[in-house]
């Protein structure tokens, strides 16, 4: 494709992307609730975010990008009903809610930088936006699109004949839907309504004020507020997993829609697809999560061992965003050889001298690169193409025939693999580097005690010279020679 194209959940078929502005796309992406470790299902949506943002960036736009952190409402049900997450972690690790959240949004940010995910532009926090929620609750209100009962407020669903566009659900059916026995429901209209504000029980440690009493506000009011505060009534772009596409993004759009009065609230609703082991959905709730943290450092039963950060990355884009990911050891191991002869190619590749050999034809390679890209961030067949052209150039350096424009491969490599992709292969550390000089100085000695016993004086004292020139001094002992690097 020719032009960037976007599967749109909204109308169901890929659309040719134009922003509102066309000097700045307006994106916002659901963030973590910060309640524990984050795994590997949220770091398939965050990198694969991440990289369409890269790309968006690529093609020159400006990118505004908002993600955020649920430190409130995000009852274990992912409805109305059950514990707020934030209150349950805080029961478990004894600590103050807001103590767990600064503990789990550390540690996903740290998380997310070692998997090279860029940060947001803004990561606003649901409790910090407490007034935004309440006003968008008031002006629902005030345009007959929700009730007050007993302190608590609900969206009325058959206010809104919209709702059930993005889901595809028809709003007759989660009309007739009966779920006899949960909590709240007796205060709602309907079973399908769903809660903008709900009444503190005393004891409830999350508590706001509010024109309705002491109360916390819903999960999905949160994500309204926030990226309306920051994007506007309308924007782009709105990404998150699957599983939110109902009833949270349902929500977002039936309560922002309803409450500005404008449509749509966001023009293109990508969703990745989730991540599953054996087939089955990988979720904290399901108890077959593996955190990123045990990932990396292979601390799980599932885990044969630990697999680096880039290579859980690579292991991400070489699926599409919105196939579903199947986690197996083997799968990752897999990855890791795929890994592993890529940042072999890139090395030699920044290393080796312009040679003699006939021309890359990078501007081709661009081409298919883009196309790829363009289908929908088909980062897989982007990654194929890299992959071609690396093992091409690969065996023209190594038949002594680099390519006369190998500074033109790097750049398009460094653009796409590093830039677009975030993937580029970790520089050898400081200490392995040096472990790896104090063998070479070894050996390099080792062959000159040979030249000495074979009585090679001339050769012996120029590796020692040489040495000396380049800051390491040989002495010969009786014991052989010691050594040392010239402070
Ligand atoms: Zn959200």
């Amino acid at each position: 494709m020719r032009t960037l194209h976007f599967y749109n959940t909204l109308t169901r078929q890929k659309e040719p992307f134009a922003p509102m502005d066309p000097a700045l796309v307006r994106m916002y992406v659901c963030g973590p609730t910060v309640y524990d470790h984050a795994h590997l299902g949220h770091a398939k949506s965050y990198v694969s975010f991440d990289v369409i943002r890269r790309y968006l960036r690529y093609l020159g736009y400006r990118v505004r990008y908002v993600q955020n952190i649920t430190d409130v409402g995000h009852l274990m049900g992912d409805t109305d009903e059950g514990e707020d997450k934030l209150i349950l972690a805080a029961r478990r690790e004894r600590l103050e809610p807001m103590e767990v959240a600064e503990k789990y949004f550390r540690s996903f940010t740290e998380d997310m930088d070692r998997l090279g995910v860029l940060p947001p532009d803004i990561q606003p926090r649901a409790s910090g936006h407490i007034p935004e929620q309440i006003e968008l609750i008031e002006l629902l209100l005030e345009r007959g699109y929700a009730y007050v009962v007993n302190g608590s407020v609900y969206f009325d669903v058959s206010r809104d004949p919209d709702y059930g566009k993005l889901s595809g659900r028809r709003i007759e059916e989660l009309l007739a839907g009966s779920r006899e026995g949960l909590e709240g429901l007796e205060e709602k209209r309907h079973p399908a309504d769903f809660a903008l504000w709900k009444r503190a029980e005393p004891g409830h440690l999350l508590r706001w004020r509010s024109p309705w009493g002491i109360g916390y506000p819903g999960w999905h009011i949160e994500c309204s507020a926030m990226s309306m505060r920051y994007l506007g009534p309308q924007f782009d772009i709105h990404g998150g997993g699957l599983e939110n596409q109902f009833p949270h993004h349902e929500c977002e759009i039936a309560q922002s829609e309803s409450a500005t009065g404008q449509e749509p609230f966001v023009r293109y609703w990508l969703h990745n697809n989730m991540v599953t082991v054996g087939g089955q959905k990988m979720g904290k709730s399901l108890g077959n999560a593996i955190s990123l943290k045990q990932l990396f450092s292979g601390d799980h039963p599932l885990l044969e061992r630990g697999y680096a950060p880039q290579v859980v990355r690579f292991f991400i884009l070489q699926s599409h965003y919105r196939s579903p990911l199947d986690f197996s050891n083997e799968a990752l191991k897999a990855a890791e050889r795929g890994w592993d002869t890529l940042s072999d190619a890139v090395r030699l590749l920044q290393e080796a001298p312009a040679g003699e050999g006939a021309s890359v034809d990078t501007e081709a390679y661009r081409q298919r690169l883009e196309a790829a890209m363009n289908d929908d961030c088909n980062t897989a067949q982007a990654l194929a193409v890299l992959f071609e052209l690396l093992r091409d150039v690969r065996s023209r350096i190594l038949a002594g025939e680099a390519p006369g424009n190998l500074d033109q491969v790097r750049f398009l490599v460094r653009t796409w693999l590093g830039e677009v992709l975030g993937l580029w292969p970790e520089p050898v550390s400081g200490r392995e580097a040096h472990s790896r000089l104090r063998a070479l100085v070894e050996l390099v000695l080792e062959l000159r005690q040979h030249a000495r016993r074979e009585r090679q004086w001339a050769l012996a004292d120029a590796i020692r010279d040489r040495l000396t020139a380049i800051g390491i001094e040989v002495q010969d002992t009786p014991q052989g020679p010691v050594w040392r690097f010239r402070p």
